[in-house]
């Protein structure tokens, strides 16, 4: 099992998700940045850490220092890691041969497989440690899509395949995301890579009532609640306007809740006419836009306390009214795009539940 941690753990904390994660049984984890690498070393984290994109030839010595595995495709790039390797005076450094079988990102086609493996072992201080590729579409319930994800498991077998006739072990060999580790066992071989169902979110495209009509048993509950507090109630009288641009106007006196949460904690601006906003579990929308760490939410005639918990999403238990899946459904994007943003300023508190 290799937990993808990147983008500080889709946004819940790098850190402390990635312990959870080890103390649950993953014995790999995923980054996509050398700097991400860096923050879990320092934490003292020792896991085998997979880096999933690409770093740049100044990064190298950060990336054998900081013992993170490279995806590698090509023999310019194998170089670079293999003279970073040397320079550190290391040797058997693995490395995982990323094999592009249909996603267009990353990685080599089936055919070269065999080439580059032996290009990597030449070497003579990288090994291949394993062999991996990506689907594009895995998510999707579409049939067609799942031929595409059938065609792209053909031609990873066949780049497994490739390398194995020409005498070298592929290693470790991975494939599944979240959506095809829920759904397509016979594509696990030797580990799977999940995100998004760590952090208690359905692949886009397949939300629990496609599982359901699968009989395939899955239940996943939200991790992360996005949560402030009421730190001003101000009256509004009717006719006074909230916010830039005035683009809201009051009917009738009210009140407003003003928190502190704006864009740049990563609630979106495009958020604002989605966004129903739980204080003691009622709905509150949010009024006129979302400044950069301010925004405004309309409490009408209700006895709201000042210092009161404030919810913005989360899972049922939060007291949210609105998970993060609802508002990226809302907003044209998925989960991942929502949680992933939330900023450095924000705290993450960690409670057991
Ligand atoms: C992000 C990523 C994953 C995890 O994807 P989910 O859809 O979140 O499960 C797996 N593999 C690679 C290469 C990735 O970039």
């Amino acid at each position: 099992m290799c937990v993808a941690v990147k983008a500080n753990a889709y946004g819940h904390g790098a850190v402390e998700c990635a312990k959870i994660a080890l103390e649950c049984g993953a014995d790999f984890l995923a980054i996509a940045a050398i700097s991400e690498g860096i923050e879990l070393r320092e934490a003292g984290i020792q896991a085998p850490l997979l880096l999933l994109s690409l770093c740049q030839p100044e990064e190298m010595d950060d990336l054998v220092e900081n013992d993170i595995t490279p995806f590698v495709f090509d023999a310019d790039y194998a170089d670079l890691v293999a003279a970073a390797v040397k320079k550190a005076e290391r040797k058997n450094y693995p490395v995982h041969l990323a094999i592009d079988t249909g996603m267009g990102r990353i990685g080599c086609y089936p055919e070269d497989a065999a080439n580059l493996a032996r290009h990597i072992i030449s070497t003579g201080c990288l090994e291949l440690g394993g062999m991996c590729t990506h689907f594009a579409v895995s998510d999707s319930p579409a049939e067609e899509d799942d031929a595409y994800t059938a065609r792209q498991f053909a031609r990873f077998t066949e780049a497994i395949e490739n390398v194995k006739a020409a005498g070298i072990n592929p290693g470790i060999c991975h494939c599944c995301n979240s959506a095809a580790t829920l759904e397509k066992p016979e594509y696990h071989l030797d580990m799977v890579r999940p995100g998004i169902i760590v952090y208690g979110y359905y692949p886009d495209g397949k939300p629990r009532t496609y599982y359901e009509e699968k009989k395939i048993s899955v239940d996943l509950k939200p991790v992360m609640a996005l949560m402030t507090k009421v730190l001003s109630i101000r009256p509004i009288k009717k006719g006074m306007s909230v916010s830039y641009g005035h683009t809201w106007t009051a009917k009738e006196d009210t009140m407003t809740g003003v928190l502190p949460i704006g864009y740049a904690d990563g609630l979106f601006r495009r958020l604002a006419p989605h966004l129903q906003v739980a204080v003691k579990g009622k709905a509150y929308p949010v009024r006129g836009r979302i400044c950069m760490d301010q925004c405004m939410i309309d409490t009408g005639n209700d006895p709201v306390e000042r210092w009161s918990d404030a919810v913005l999403f989360g899972p049922e238990e939060s007291g949210a009214v609105l998970t993060a899946q609802e508002l990226a459904d809302a907003t044209g994007t998925i989960s991942y795009e929502i949680t992933s943003t939330i900023t450095k300023r924000v705290p993450r508190v960690f409670v057991n539940q």
